[in-house]
């Protein structure tokens, strides 16, 4: 069957930037797990997978427009170590949410010293043009749970 809306779809992939870094991977022993059409996986992911059968490799390359997003200056900054009274430890790589203009948003710690925590709202992702490489594993009808919860079950999927 080829993949539609409501395919439960596992599929292996490496995940390369622009300069052939690896930034993630899934083999086919251990692949990932996704229910069609629900948003699941990035838009332009889907549309690529659409219509494939099991045995299928592709090659994709998205832009940041169609991937996570173009870098986005305005969420990155250096805030005052005191605006994190109410946290007992500010460290590398620790996620908050703050206020900015458009809303609550989840920053990331990239850097602190004495007096300064500095945070980036943007996706790790965002800016960076993603080559993916993907080989179609296997698929299945989802259950009626799975399209309840618009995600997959089992192995490689949401739990
Ligand atoms: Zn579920």
């Amino acid at each position: 069957m080829p993949i539609t809306k409501n395919s439960v779809v596992a599929f292996a992939y490496t995940l390369t930037d622009d300069g052939g870094e690896v930034l993630d991977s899934a083999d086919t022993q251990n692949p990932l797990a996704y229910l069609h059409g629900h948003g699941q996986l990035i838009a332009g992911m889907e549309k690529a997978l659409a219509g494939r059968e099991v045995g299928d490799q592709l090659s994709i390359v998205l832009p940041p427009e169609e991937a996570y997003g173009i870098y986005d200056e305005n969420l990155a900054g250096a805030v005052p170590r005191s605006a994190f009274h109410g946290a007992d430890a500010v460290e590398v790589g620790m996620q908050f949410q703050m206020e900015f203009p458009g809303g609550l948003k989840v920053v990331t710690v990239r850097e602190v010293d004495g007096q300064h925590v500095t945070v980036d709202g943007n996706h790790p992702l965002a800016g960076e043009t993603l080559h993916f490489d993907i080989e179609v594993v296997s698929i299945r009808p989802a259950t009626k749970d799975e399209i309840e919860h618009r995600h997959a079950h089992g192995a490689g999927g949401a739990h």
